[in-house]
């Protein structure tokens, strides 16, 4: 199965395909911890992506492309993948559809992540993560239960996205509603768009992420 959740940072894409991986034994693929892993290593898709990904702004088409078609080719893949962050642009959405010919596979749902863009900057501006086990918090709506301490492996350092302030957030979500929005016509026109509500609480959105990925495979 192939399945895409498009949505605006912060609807909510990372947290839900982190829960659905499991239950349907999909892998998550998620570009933006791809970049993020190339600018850590410092390689030469890493330089070229990082002052874009410090602006919050697009890496190129053909860099992410490339990233994104190694990955996707790799054996781990063929039990089927929840693309969180990817394609962002027609362009990417085209060279997909090319990959995926190519490995004789197709797009199952295409999944939007419905929310609203004041909602979002308090929370994405709010979020933060274990710096160990990369356990997901935000300021106000999920901190750990005891201060400080992470919940699940009980580290006590935590991080924070170079490209979660405020003002960075509102560049990426410009950045959405310009480049990546365009492709909600585009799989609509291909009669595999759904749509959920994001702003429910997070079980709800996995409920509905659920009836929605049932109804795609009994087609
Ligand atoms: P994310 O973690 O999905 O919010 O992505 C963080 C950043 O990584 C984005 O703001 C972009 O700079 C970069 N990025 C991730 N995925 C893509 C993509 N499909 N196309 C271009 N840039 C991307």
């Amino acid at each position: 199965m192939i399945l895409i959740l498009l949505g605006p940072p912060g609807a909510g894409k990372g947290t839900q395909a982190k829960r659905l991986e499991e239950e349907y034994g999909l892998l998550q693929l998620s570009t933006g911890d791809m970049v993020r892993a190339a600018i850590a290593g410092g390689t030469a898709a890493g330089k070229t992506a990082k002052t874009f990904y410090d602006a919050g702004k697009l890496v190129p088409d053909d860099v992410i492309i490339a990233m994104f078609a190694e990955r996707i080719a790799a054996p781990d893949c063929a039990k089927g993948v929840i693309l969180d962050g990817f394609p962002r642009t027609v362009a990417q959405a085209e060279a997909l559809d090319a990959m995926l010919a190519r490995m004789d596979r197709r797009i199952d749902a295409v999944i939007e992540m419905k929310v609203d863009d004041e909602a979002l900057v308090e929370r994405i501006a709010g979020r933060f993560s274990c710096a160990k086990c990369g356990a997901a918090y935000h300021d106000r709506f999920a901190r750990p239960r005891a201060e400080g301490i992470c919940d699940v492996c009980g580290g006590r350092e935590f991080k924070r996205r170079d490209d979660d302030k405020a003002e960075t957030v509102r560049t990426r979500l410009a950045v959405y509603n310009q480049q990546t929005a365009p492709l909600l016509p585009y799989y609509k026109g291909r009669g595999v768009l759904k749509a959920v509500d994001g702003m429910a609480p997070i079980d709800d959105v996995t409920r509905s992420l659920r009836q929605a990925i049932g109804a795609a495979r009994s087609h």
